[in-house]
């Protein structure tokens, strides 16, 4: 099925030739410093919100599989914790992960900012080495040129760029608009092998409806929480109860480090925790199609953290 544009089920790309023998499909890692807009460009090119998105960096924490479906083939897309230095057991964890995955995968897209020098920090090189020592062909995405209000020194940043890694192609777009956003999926067909799609043509994530409810929770505290308390946020979904008419029940705890921390999630009067209650319920009603109720607790977990057992029961796999 090929869908026009931005579809609710597929943003495809009627304009990618067929190839005759049935096309190729293969998995795509997302790789780039936290900030740089991998989770918008994700959105944009599924046409869906799945990875959730915020200013705030390392908003993503787990891998997420988006699933683009157009003419030339199906490209899985792994989401991925930005690649940063690792200070603290989650943070390592968020590191491992991102360059754990690029030896699973077929291709590798890195998003940088169009603002940012090339070759890019310490980060970025790191991401580079991991992907030329897993020999993987990467494309570079140069991202958020509707920042760069001198146009002039654009085409100079993308020589520099292309002189600093053996990139298959490199793209300069506009995540947030979605200008050039396509471009960037053709240019990735042409790296994956030729095969049967891997998943059918309605799958746009393997998520549970459940991890996205609790990301969109998360979402919403990354959006009000200051400084280094949303790094210290989890989201747990305790109970999810389907009823008759056609709504959802829900049920989250909210799981923070401190009860400084547990002040500030609740707010003066519970007014933080109602907002951001009333945000994602509806951003989880939009998801799910249906109604949803939330039912939200602040719950204090000391150093989960930095204890692996801790972060492996909230889900953070270790
Ligand atoms: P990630 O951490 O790499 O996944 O980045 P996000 O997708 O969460 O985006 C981080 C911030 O950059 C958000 O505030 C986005 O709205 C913003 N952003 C993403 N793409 C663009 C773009 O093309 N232009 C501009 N101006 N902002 C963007
Ligand atoms: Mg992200």
């Amino acid at each position: 099925m090929i869908e026009e544009g931005e579809g609710k089920t597929s943003g495809g790309d009627p304009t990618v030739e067929s190839s005759a023998t049935g096309g190729v499909a293969g998995t795509v890692a997302i790789l780039g410093r936290p900030n740089v807009g991998k989770s918008t460009l994700l959105n944009k090119l599924v046409g869906e919100k799945l990875a959730i998105v915020s200013p705030k960096p390392q908003t993503t924490r787990n891998r997420i599989l988006g699933v683009w479906n157009g003419a030339g083939g199906q490209i899985v897309f792994v989401d991925t914790p930005g690649v940063h230095g690792a200070r603290k057991e989650l943070n390592r964890f968020m590191v491992g992960e991102a360059l754990g995955l690029i030896a699973d995968v077929d291709a590798a897209l890195l998003v940088v900012e169009a603002g940012d020098e090339p070759p890019g920090d310490d980060p970025e090189r790191e991401i580079l080495r991991g992907i030329e020592a897993a020999r993987r062909p990467v494309v570079l995405a140069v991202n958020k040129v509707d920042k760069v209000k001198d146009k002039t020194v654009l085409l100079p940043r993308l020589a520099a760029w292309e002189r600093a890694a053996d990139f298959r192609a490199i793209v300069p777009l506009s995540a947030l608009s979605g200008s050039n956003v396509q471009p960037v999926a053709r240019e990735l067909l042409k790296l994956l092998p030729e095969q049967a799609p891997l998943y059918g043509p309605e799958t746009l994530t393997d998520r549970t409806e459940r991890f996205l409810a609790a990301e969109l929770v998360r979402e919403q505290l990354f959006l009000r929480l200051r400084q280094e308390v949303p790094y210290a946020v989890a989201v747990v979904i305790d109970a999810w109860e389907e009823r008759a008419g056609a709504d959802v029940v829900i049920t989250a705890s909210i799981v923070v480090e401190r009860e400084s921390q547990k002040a500030i999630v609740v707010g003066k009067g519970g007014a933080m925790i109602r907002e951001v209650g009333t945000r994602a319920r509806h951003e989880i009603s939009d998801l799910l199609q249906r109604p949803a109720h939330l039912k939200l607790t602040v719950r204090v977990e000391p150093e989960w953290t930095t204890s692996p057992a801790a972060l492996a029961r909230l889900g953070y796999r270790a």
